[in-house]
C-alpha cells in the first residue's frame, strides 16, 4: 500500500497555489501515488477483486494487465457511448492507448491517470471515431503531467497524404495557435509529436518493442487501404486490438493465442437500419461489407478461440445489446464481453475479471510529478502591445502573490 506523506500533501498544495519550492526526498513512488486524497490503493489478494473498479484504489499486480474501454460506440456518439479507444496498463508501469476516438479523452481523464506515462498511442485507422480526440489528448495530457513528446504509431495509406504522418503533421499545423499560447507555461517537450508510420500491408511485423513489450500490426479491410489491427504481448499475456474490418485472414491467423481478443461486433443489418433510419440495403452494406456484423464476429472468435472475446463498436441500448448478443451466440459460444464505455478487464494467467469502472463526474485533475514541474520551459507568451493597449481601465486585477 502506498500513502501520501504529509510532506507530499504539503507540496501538492504548494503546487496548486503556484508557489515555487523544492522538496528533497521525492521518490519514484510519487508518480504512482495519484489517488484523490482519502483513497488508498490496495493490493489485490488471491484474485479477489472489489465488485466495481474505483480508479486509483487498486495496485496493478506485477504480472497483471488492465484493459479499460474508454470508448466503444459510433461516430455519432452518445453520453454513454463515445467513439473508440482502449487504454492498456501493464504491471511493469507501461501504458498504451489504442485509438483515441472522439469523446474518449473525458473517460481517460475520469480515471485520473498518471499522464507522465501516457505518451504512446497506436492508431488503427484514421476515421474520426478512432482518432478524433487526438488533439484533445495531446494538449490535455500536456496540461496534466506529460513533459515528454507524445509518440504516435500508425499505418501508412495508399498515398502519402492518406497516412498517419500526414494526419499528425497537418493536425499540428491546424492547432498551431493553441500550442504557441501554451508553450512557456507548459514544458516545451510536451508539445512535441513523434510519429512512426509503418506499412499498412505488413503482416504481424513488430512496430514497437521496448521494456519487454512487443506490439505487432497486420492489415484490416475497411473503407480504403490503411486500416490495421494490433497485438500487444508482454509477460506471457497477449491483447489484440482489432481495427475496423470485414472478417479477414490475418486477424484469424495472428490473433491466435490471445488472452483478450477485441474486434468490432457491429450492429446487424436490421438493427442498424432501425437505429439510423436507413433502408435495409444500405444497412446491410455497411454492417456486412464495411464492418463485421455480430455473426461474423462470432465466426472469427470461434476460429481464434481467445480466453475472452471482446466485441465493441455499437451503442448498447437494451434492444441493440439483445440483437448483437443473439447474433454472436449463433456462431460463438465461448467467453464473451460486449464492451460498454468504462468496462475494465483485469488479466492475469489465472484470472480474467470484467467489471465497470465507477468514476466521478467532476474528477479532480491529476497531480503532476516533480519532473513535470522542473521540465524546461521557454518564455511565456502574451498578446502584443497593440492588443494589450485595449485593456479596460474599469477593472483592476488583484496583486500577484509573491513567488
Ligand atoms: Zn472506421
Ligand atoms: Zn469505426
Amino acid at each position: 500500500m502506498q500513502k501520501r506523506s504529509p510532506k507530499l500533501i504539503k507540496s501538492v498544495a504548494a503546487v496548486a497555489l503556484g508557489i515555487a519550492f523544492s522538496v528533497s526526498g521525492f521518490t519514484a513512488s510519487y508518480a504512482e501515488d495519484l489517488m484523490p486524497l482519502g483513497r488508498s490503493a490496495m493490493e489485490i489478494k488471491d484474485g479477489v477483486y472489489p465488485a466495481s473498479y474505483f480508479p486509483n484504489t487498486e495496485i496493478l499486480g506485477a504480472d497483471e494487465m488492465r484493459i479499460t474501454a474508454l470508448g466503444t460506440g459510433m461516430p455519432n456518439q452518445t453520453k454513454a457511448a463515445v467513439s473508440i479507444s482502449f487504454y492498456v496498463e501493464l504491471g511493469n508501469g507501461d501504458k498504451f492507448l489504442f485509438d483515441v476516438g472522439t469523446g474518449s479523452s473525458g473517460n481517460l481523464f475520469s480515471l485520473r491517470p498518471d499522464f507522465s506515462k501516457i505518451d504512446k498511442m497506436f492508431f488503427s485507422h484514421l476515421h474520426v471515431d478512432h482518432v478524433g480526440d487526438f488533439m484533445g489528448m495531446h494538449v490535455g495530457g500536456w496540461l496534466s503531467g506529460r513533459y515528454t513528446p507524445l509518440r504516435i504509431f500508425g499505418p501508412s495509406g495508399a498515398t502519402p497524404e492518406l497516412g498517419t504522418k500526414s494526419y499528425v503533421e497537418n493536425m499540428k499545423k491546424a492547432y498551431a495557435w493553441d500550442l504557441q499560447t501554451r508553450s512557456g507555461a507548459l514544458p516545451d517537450d510536451g508539445a512535441k509529436l513523434d510519429v512512426t508510420e509503418f506499412d499498412y500491408m505488413q503482416e504481424n511485423v513488430i512496430v514497437y518493442q521496448e521494456n519487454d513489450v512487443t506490439i505487432r500490426s497486420w492489415p484490416a479491410i475497411h473503407g480504403l487501404d490503411g486500416s490495421v489491427s494490433y497485438s500487444l504481448e508482454w509477460n506471457g499475456l497477449k491483447y489484440v486490438f482489432g481495427g475496423d474490418t470485414y472478417p479477414n485472414n490475418w486477424y484469424v491467423k495472428y490473433a491466435a493465442g490471445a488472452d483478450i481478443a477485441s474486434h468490432e461486433a457491429f450492429l446487424p443489418p436490421k438493427a442498424l437500419a432501425t437505429y439510423f433510419g436507413w433502408d435495409l440495403a444500405q444497412a446491410t452494406y455497411v454492417s456486412t461489407r464495411i464492418h463485421s456484423e455480430p455473426k461474423a464476429f462470432g465466426k472469427v472468435m470461434s476460429a481464434v478461440k481467445p480466453r475472452m472475446a471482446m466485441g465493441y463498436h455499437s451503442v448498447l441500448s437494451p434492444e441493440n445489446y439483445q440483437a448483437i448478443l443473439e447474433g454472436v451466440r449463433e456462431t460463438y459460444d465461448g467467453p464473451l464481453v460486449l464492451a460498454r464505455d468504462l468496462v475494465v478487464v483485469n488479466v492475469t494467467k489465472d484470472n480474467i475479471v470484467v467489471r465497470d469502472a465507477n468514476v466521478d463526474d467532476y474528477v479532480l485533475p491529476p497531480d503532476v510529478g516533480k519532473a513535470y514541474i522542473d521540465a524546461p520551459r521557454s518564455d511565456e507568451k502574451s498578446p502584443s502591445d497593440k492588443v494589450n493597449a485595449g485593456k479596460w481601465k474599469g477593472y483592476t486585477p488583484p496583486e500577484m502573490p509573491k513567488k
